[in-house]
C-alpha cells in the first residue's frame, strides 16, 4: 500500500549507473563515449554537482566533451527522471543522481547524498487540512533539504 506508508531507499551511485546504462539501451539511445563519459562522472560524484562543474571536468582531452552535449545529456537526464534539480543555499542549480517515478527526496547540501522517499503519506494531513478548506490537491512535489548523518558527524 504504497500510499499508507513511505519507506526511504538510500541511493547507490553503481546502481544509479547499471539501471541508467540499461534504461538507454531500451529507450534505443546509444551509449556513445561522450555520454559514457557524463555518466560515469555523474556517477563518481559524492556531492552535488552543476552543469558547470561537469562540462569542465570533461572539457579537457581525453574525455574532449563539448559543452552542448553536457547540457543536453543533463536535460535528457533531468526530463527523464534521473537527475533531480534543487537550488542550493547560494542560490545556484545543483543536480543529484535520483531514479525515475514519483519520489520525494532529501538531499544533503554539503554532500548530495540523496535518499529517496517512497511514498506520500507525509502529505495526507495537509491533503486533508486543505479540502476542509474546498481545495482539492491535484499534484504535488516536495523536496527536502539538509545534513546527512556523516556530514553532521564531520560538522561537530
Ligand atoms: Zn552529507
Ligand atoms: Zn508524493
Amino acid at each position: 500500500m504504497p500510499h499508507h506508508h513511505n519507506t526511504i531507499i538510500s541511493l547507490n551511485p553503481t546502481d544509479w549507473e547499471q539501471l541508467i546504462t540499461n534504461a538507454l539501451r531500451a529507450h534505443h539511445i546509444r551509449l556513445t563515449q561522450p555520454r559514457r563519459a557524463i555518466i560515469q562522472w555523474i556517477a563518481g560524484q559524492p556531492a552535488l554537482f552543476s552543469a558547470e562543474a561537469l562540462a569542465a571536468a570533461l572539457a579537457p582531452p581525453p574525455a574532449s566533451v563539448s559543452r552542448a552535449t553536457v547540457y543536453r545529456m543533463v536535460d535528457y537526464l533531468h526530463d527523464h527522471g534521473w537527475l533531480a534539480r534543487i537550488q542550493t543555499e547560494r542560490g545556484l542549480y545543483a543536480y543529484a543522481r535520483t531514479m525515475p517515478g514519483h519520489h520525494h527526496h532529501a538531499i544533503c547540501l554539503r554532500c548530495g547524498t540523496t535518499l529517496l522517499i517512497d511514498g506520500c503519506a507525509i502529505l495526507d494531513e495537509i491533503t486533508v487540512l486543505l479540502a476542509q478548506h474546498g481545495f482539492t490537491v491535484q499534484n504535488h512535489l516536495l523536496e527536502l533539504t539538509g545534513l546527512c548523518q556523516r556530514c553532521q558527524v564531520s560538522a561537530r
